[in-house]
């Protein structure tokens, strides 16, 4: 295996790690994507709790354009036309845990007592989800559209919560907590989706020494950036930094876009990936 082989793929958390938590702007970060893309010098992947729908309306203003990419925080991974992950028979569109229509048909199942208290993205209309979530109207509805997990307002009590909790894990859906909304989710996450990546870049490049560089700045991050070879935190100015005692884990000198840039520059420096000029 020669020396200089490396091939990073940089799996990357998007609002508040490649995007500016305020501006939702990548550009600070767009000549360094570009480089590493042009250069084929390594993979830039979007791994976010955003739908595809939002992830592709995005895609006009962020450097990476369409790639491979994980979505609903690791239960949807798309693979656009021109890559692949190894097998032939790979579909364009993969759903680790349960897909969107089976979680619905759960929910529809449950005893009235439960349901009554769960109001869905699916319950809701694009203005209701945007003033829900303060999300735009043309983004609510992009988020509306869901391949592999539910967003839900809650107004039960904690044990009802607990009930449902269990009826739907014979079901094989977990709830997870976000901030205002709870999450029914498959068995998926981040550092799944991650694994299965590398994986197929380790068989499609085996005189090639494939790592893996993780960055994210919020608790559903954490598993992939101590899971990655090289794991980078973001700093939160908006909220809480998350922290990790792993020694491969080290925290970028600044949020945000330019916090990105310096990670992967520093990275890039250690690991001996040298990127030209142009
Ligand atoms: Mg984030």
């Amino acid at each position: 295996m020669p020396e200089s082989c490396l091939y990073p793929l940089i799996f990357t958390d998007l609002d508040g790690t490649l995007l500016d938590h305020n501006s939702y702007s990548a550009k600070p970060a767009d000549l360094l994507i570009r480089r590493i893309i042009g250069q084929s010098i390594g993979s830039v992947i979007p791994i976010t709790s955003k739908t595809r729908a939002e992830l592709r309306s995005l895609q006009n203003s962020i450097a990476i354009g369409e790639t491979i990419s994980v979505t609903e925080n690791g239960s949807v991974i798309y693979v656009p036309p021109g890559y692949s992950l190894g097998q032939t028979s790979d579909p364009q569109v993969t759903l680790l845990g349960s897909g969107y229509s089976e979680i619905l048909d759960r929910i529809a199942g449950l005893p009235k007592l439960l349901r009554q208290h769960i109001r869905g993205f699916a319950d809701m209309s694009g203005a209701e989800v945007s003033e829900a979530t303060g999300l735009g109207i043309d983004e609510s509805v992009l988020a509306k559209q869901r391949e592999a997990s539910e967003p839900f307002l809650w107004s039960g009590s904690d044990e009802a919560l607990e009930e449902l909790r269990s009826i739907m894990a014979e079901a094989n859906i977990r709830i997870q907590r976000g901030g205002r909304f709870y999450h029914f989710t498959g068995h998926a996450t981040k550092e799944q989706a991650m694994a299965r990546i590398k994986t197929s870049f380790v068989e499609q490049k085996p005189d090639c020494e494939v790592i893996s560089i993780a960055l994210g700045d919020g608790p559903n991050d954490l598993g992939m950036i101590e899971a990655a070879d090289f794991g980078t935190i973001m700093p939160n100015p908006a909220g809480v930094t998350i922290g990790s005692s792993k020694p491969h884990v080290r925290t970028a000198a600044a949020p945000g876009p330019e916090g990105w840039v310096l990670a992967i520059s520093e990275l890039f420096a250690e690991l001996g990936i040298i990127l030209s000029e142009s």
